[in-house]
């Protein structure tokens, strides 16, 4: 009798562990993912609408494969799995396409099989691979490879692979070439071994290194292109139809600011740089480039004198202000960030306006109507209030103008333009050097306005872009 107790108690106390362990396993059990389909892990940021998003499923699938009953309730770290995705498996990780990294580049150094990739990320061809987006490659079990390597024009693989220490069947079978034939010079290929520094990317041999700010770029910013090359080659370029203009930079490198239309429909457009080396030869690298909507909202309908959106007084003072702000001035006046120029009275936070706004120009009593959209930034504040230079520069511009009133045009340099609209008084000449912060003209309310304000607008090698960002930060 006692015995069989102590038995009995032995075995309940062993049922006990191996129950334990099993709750304990279960959390930990990667099966279960592996069963229904991969994991994608939750990133700061993320939401569960734009995660269905990005894998193109409904949310409804997504919280059901999870079993979320609430989806408000998403942690950074979290594993979700994802539905429909039928024969992948492991994790799911995203990877942010810059300038420079090609598809086939992608496929070589995550050693993802192309039609895997496709499905994945729901692009048809290569052409589809923007840089400014996410893409989404399964972290493989298998080696990742991050030593770029570049075939120089005549080199053969087996040079290459010399140079490399491996060989051209390991290059090819990493690079998915089809044979030693396959590479084109400058081609990006992976080697074993670990990465250097300052290797070749995708660009070719004219450029040591590309970058670009702040992306993807929205309508209304400020596109930052810096560049390294080789010494004596001189850069040009374009981003969506604007020429690009570089200037030398800190450590070396070659900066071009191109400012983007408030109103280009977002979508991809190409970035193109185009290098002249010593000995007049060219050397060109293009890629698309995602713009994403700047989500600026609708304006009330706004009635106005006729006059002021006649095209026949509106259009040649447009055509004056591009044809003032269009040349880039080698010299870069402005250091750091911009300052207000409502500074002296007003919260640098207080405007009446942003912009980027979408508007409507009615005139009052007629069937004309323009459509716009808010070219700068409004201050609040009443008439006479003194405005100062957001940025050192020289004033090319100061005069009457129809629809813009008292105006004054200051040149930053590099391109970059400051506009000075519906001043009571102008206190500055052309040609003036002007400081940070020095008075340069009154608030007021002349040209086309409904009340006396300050209109300031900055222009980005031919483009009116957001102040805001001037003010957020330092360029380039
Ligand atoms: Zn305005």
């Amino acid at each position: 009798m006692r015995l069989a107790t102590k038995l009995n108690s032995k075995m309940r106390k062993l049922v006990l562990t191996v129950l334990l362990s099993v709750t304990l396993l279960i959390p930990f059990k990667p099966a279960l993912a592996q069963d229904t389909g991969p994991v994608y892990v939750v990133q700061p940021g993320d939401s569960l609408y734009s995660i269905a998003a990005r894998f193109s499923i409904s949310l409804d699938d997504l919280l059901a494969a999870n079993g979320i009953a609430d989806p408000n309730s998403l942690a950074a770290g979290q594993q979700l799995i994802i539905p429909g995705l039928d024969g992948v498996s492991g994790i799911l990780d995203t990877k942010f396409i810059n300038f420079g990294d090609s598809y086939r580049g992608l496929m070589r150094q995550t050693q993802v099989p192309d039609a895997l990739f496709r499905k994945l990320n729901h692009v048809v061809s290569p052409s589809e691979f923007y840089v400014g987006t996410n893409m989404i490659v399964p972290l493989q079990d298998q080696t990742q490879y991050s030593k770029r390597v570049s075939p120089a024009t005549g080199e053969s693989m087996l040079e290459l692979a010399v140079k490399n220490n491996t060989d051209v069947w390991s290059l090819n079978s990493i690079n998915q070439l089809d044979g030693s034939w396959a590479a084109l010079p400058g081609d990006t290929l992976y080697a074993p071994g670990e990465s250097s520094e300052n290797n070749a990317s995708g660009l070719p041999s004219a450029f040591i290194s590309a970058e670009i700010r702040d992306l993807p770029i929205k309508q209304g910013g400020t596109g930052v292109i810096t560049v390294t090359a080789q010494p004596g080659v001189k850069l040009g370029g374009l981003l969506v139809d604007h020429q690009l203009q570089f200037f030398p930079s800190q450590g070396g490198t070659l900066v071009a600011l191109q400012g983007v239309h408030a109103l280009l429909e977002p979508g991809v457009y190409p970035l193109r740089l185009d290098a002249t080396l010593p000995d007049g030869s060219t050397q060109s690298y293009e890629q698309l480039i995602l713009i994403v909507s700047g989500n600026y909202p609708e304006d009330p309908l706004l009635y106005v004198d006729p006059a002021t959106i006649d095209p026949a007084s509106t259009e040649p003072e447009s055509q004056q202000l591009i044809s003032l702000t269009t040349p880039a001035t080698p010299t870069k006046y402005w250091v750091g960030d911009f300052i207000s120029p409502a500074i002296a009275y007003a919260e640098s936070t207080y405007f009446t306006s942003r912009y980027g706004n979408r508007r409507t120009y009615i005139g009052q009593g007629t069937e004309l109507s323009v459509q716009g959209f808010h070219t700068g930034l409004d201050f609040g504040g009443g008439d006479g209030l003194p405005i100062t230079a957001p940025a050192s520069g020289i004033v090319i511009f100061a005069g009457p103008l129809t629809v813009r009133g008292n105006a004054t045009v200051i040149d930053h340099g590099w391109g970059v333009y400051s506009g000075f609209w519906h001043q009571s008084a102008m206190q500055v000449e052309v040609g003036q050097s002007v400081n940070l912060g020095d008075v340069i003209g009154l608030v007021g309310g002349t040209g086309r306005v409904t009340g006396a304000h300050l209109h300031w607008e900055l222009w980005v090698n031919g483009v009116q872009v957001d102040p805001l960002d001037w003010l957020n930060q330092p360029y380039p």
